[in-house]
């Protein structure tokens, strides 16, 4: 019945089922001085910039780590020592921006809203009239932990009114959701190479203002994480300062390669759109209620409220999806007993048909007759 001889798939937030193309981009070795790997970074840089429609205005600095490390690094090199966040937060994401900031030693104040709902621009206007003392605003573009798309463009509108600048975690939605650096004014936009552009993990990158970045010497609170450092050593010989994580650069280049040929944020955004109605409409036709309205629920991750029925028994029903070969991931919102089911990565609407079929035939083996969550 199970195909044991296949990975999982990875219906998660990341690490993500990766094609067969991108992984045998990592069958080789390059040293780290090799012309062929000089260029490889060279080209995934701009064509990162291209995606982004930043070419003009920002540069990319990639670092090695998960994305974690990106945002730290980006944070510590673009925010001044005696600068202050505003941090907007609905989730996990934005909370962990608020503890580097702690750890770095930037001042900050947070606008938090619950995690199924945006921040009110309003509110953020009024915030930024009263404390003129903020000089960053951070803002999570697509909020990992529910799958809430947050309204980036409002908020850049509502900074650059108020002169400050805008640093986006666009992590979980580079690539799959639009965002044209010439409509929507940012100073520093994070990803990494493991999510919506299907690549390995083991390398964060930024998109930083040019303009920005120039400044930016000296700020950084460590040698590994200085974004400016970084910069300036691509651009004295399209180096990486320290070991660079080669094969997932190679493996990374690869994907960047099939993004593009299925048609670059619009192919990709159209596959993600069909993955996550599939996703939807069977879950709620099984009973399932989800997290998120219709209209704040972005193509990338499904935050499932836990069904009521007492025969449903969430650590049985992961770890048969997983011998089915799916891998879910456990719910992290604090609004609602909950877990989550990507719809992500290197993999088609077939693919969800097949994991609603596993999770029906759990469903019936469990003897859960409907999977409603409590009433609220
Ligand atoms: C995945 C993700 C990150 C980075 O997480 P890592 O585990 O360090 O890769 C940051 N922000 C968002 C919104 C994410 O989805």
């Amino acid at each position: 019945m199970t195909d044991i001889h296949r990975d999982p798939w990875l219906l998660t937030p990341g690490p993500l089922t990766t094609s067969m193309e991108t992984k045998q981009a990592m069958l080789h070795d390059w040293g780290s001085r090799d012309a062929a790997f000089i260029d490889m970074t060279a080209r995934v840089r701009r064509h990162l910039l291209e995606i982004a429609g930043a070419a003009e205005t920002h540069v990319c600095v990639p670092v090695q780590g998960s994305g974690t490390f990106a945002v730290e690094a980006t944070l510590s090199t673009v925010i001044p020592k005696d600068g202050k966040a505003l941090v907007l937060v609905n989730g996990a994401y934005g909370s962990r921006m608020v503890k580097i900031l702690d750890y770095i030693g930037r001042a900050s104040v947070t606008y938090e809203t619950p995690e199924d709902t945006p921040p009110n621009v309003a509110e953020i206007d009024a915030v930024l009239a009263e404390d003129t003392s903020i000089t960053h605003v951070l803002a999570v573009f697509c909020e990992t932990t529910s799958g809430i798309l947050n309204p980036i463009e409002e908020i850049a509108d509502v900074v650059k009114k108020h002169g400050r600048s805008l640093l986006i975690d666009a992590m979980s939605a580079f690539g799959a959701i639009p965002l044209d650096a010439a409509k929507v004014p940012y100073d520093a936009l994070m990803a990494s190479s493991n999510k919506c552009l299907e690549g390995v993990p083991g390398m964060g990158f930024a998109l930083i203002r040019r303009a920005v970045l120039e400044g930016c010497k000296g700020n950084a609170h460590s040698l590994s994480l200085d974004l400016y450092d970084q910069w300036q050593g691509l651009e004295k010989n399209g180096q990486w300062r320290f070991t660079p994580p080669t094969h997932v650069v190679a493996a990374f280049d690869a994907a960047i390669r099939q993004f593009l040929q299925e048609g670059g944020i619009q192919g990709r955004n159209a596959r993600y759109a069909r993955n996550c109605r599939k996703l939807l409409d069977g879950l709620h036709g099984l009973g399932f209620e989800t997290l998120l309205p219709e209209k704040l629920q972005a193509p990338i991750i499904v935050t499932v409220k836990m069904p009521e029925d007492p025969a449903f028994d969430m650590p049985h029903f992961n770890d048969a999806l997983k011998d089915r070969g799916f891998v879910i991931y456990p719910g992290k919102v604090t609004v609602s007993e909950s877990f989550r089911i990507g719809c992500i990565g290197a993999l088609g609407d077939d693919t969800i048909d097949e994991a609603l079929a596993a999770i029906r035939d759990i469903l019936a083996d469990m003897g859960v007759t409907n999977a409603r969550p409590a009433a609220a």
